[in-house]
């Protein structure tokens, strides 16, 4: 059950609604979805600015960067070391997923993606910013019961 997630998956994970570069990241990116939003189970979670266990599965994985197009690994890799550097993170450590949570609720925005994932297809289509709202409103109520 624990995981290796890359920095922007951090918040990918919360925007994520069914669409992704291929079924077999799809299907990949449902399971680790689906594990996180699990509020009944808690893991490690270990984050790092490079391949993690979504990447494992996407086609535009290269040998050792994303190939996604030109200029990509360079690209995930800032948004990864953002969104570390966001939450006061550091690259290599493990975590709890609730420890993640609840920090990922309260240190962003949905306005801070505009800055954190500044440049990724997904961010017009609003699902991203979405979840983050949820995520914070969901540790609202949890705070104020
Ligand atoms: S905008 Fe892109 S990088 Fe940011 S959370 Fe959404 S899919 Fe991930």
């Amino acid at each position: 059950m624990d995981k290796i997630l890359r920095g922007h998956h951090l918040l990918c994970v919360h925007g994520f609604r069914g669409m992704g570069y291929s079924p077999g990241f799809i299907k990949k990116m449902e399971q680790i979805v689906r594990d996180i939003r699990d509020l009944e189970s808690d893991f490690d979670v270990r984050v790092r600015a490079a391949f993690d266990d979504a990447c494992m599965a996407c086609p535009h994985r290269g040998q050792t960067k994303c190939e996604a197009n030109e200029g990509s690994n360079e690209h995930v890799l800032s948004m990864d070391n953002k969104v570390i550097q966001h939450l006061g993170l550091q690259a290599e450590k493990s975590y709890r997923k609730s420890e993640l949570l609840k920090l990922t609720a309260s240190k962003v925005r949905p306005e801070d993606l505009d800055f954190l994932c500044e440049g990724c297809s997904w961010l017009h289509y609003g699902v991203c910013k979405e979840g983050i709202s949820q995520l914070r409103k969901s540790y609202q109520t949890v705070s104020e019961s």
